[in-house]
């Protein structure tokens, strides 16, 4: 199977959303086609290696859905990352700048044990702000960033700059 190819087909450029000039990357055609859905959550888990981290970090909202199955042939724990006001427990956040305004997210404080490595997961890096804002929640609640596992990444954002070393690891780039 070319996932590379059947992962593109299964993306649709909507053009002026959320608002107007912005091409957004919708996956739910790829979400909605079983093959493609499993391929990407294999090829994730196939990357870094089954045991070779203990948490996954998804982020809100997309990011779960690909997170928790990738959680589960792992044999690794979920976490969430969330919107700000959203999480019931003590919870560490983090402020980043959007193109229009600021964007806060949260995680649990006890969300890790001591030096558990940990994988972050989305469906599309894009600026990197949220990809950064999540590796540096991840440190303060006691974590280690073992890498960043997007399905598309938009290049031509240069996400990744902001990143530092961190191990990005994108199934698609555009
Ligand atoms: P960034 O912080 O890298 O600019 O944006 C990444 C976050 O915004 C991710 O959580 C992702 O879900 C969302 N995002 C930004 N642009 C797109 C897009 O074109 N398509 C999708 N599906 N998500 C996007």
């Amino acid at each position: 199977m070319d996932l590379d190819k059947l992962i593109r087909d299964r993306i649709r450029d909507v053009p002026d959303y959320p608002k107007p000039g912005v091409l957004f990357k919708d996956i739910t055609p790829l979400l909605a086609d079983h093959v493609a859905f499993a391929g990407v959550v294999d090829a994730i888990v196939n990357h870094h290696g089954r045991g070779t981290v203990d948490k996954i970090v998804g982020i809100e909202a997309r990011g779960f859905i690909l997170a928790a199955p990738v959680a589960y042939h792992f044999g690794a724990g979920f976490v969430p990352v969330r919107k700000k006001g959203k999480l019931p427990a003590r919870s560490y956040e983090e402020t980043y700048d959007l193109e229009y305004g600021t964007e806060t997210i949260e995680m649990h404080a006890d969300a890790f044990g001591p030096g558990d490595r940990v994988l972050i997961v989305d469906d599309v890096l894009a600026t990197g702000g949220t990809a950064r804002a999540a590796a540096e929640l991840v440190r303060r609640a006691g974590g280690e960033v073992a890498g960043i596992s997007v399905l598309l990444e938009l290049s031509f954002l240069h996400g990744r700059d902001k990143l530092g070393n961190l191990d990005v690891h994108a199934l698609v780039t555009v």
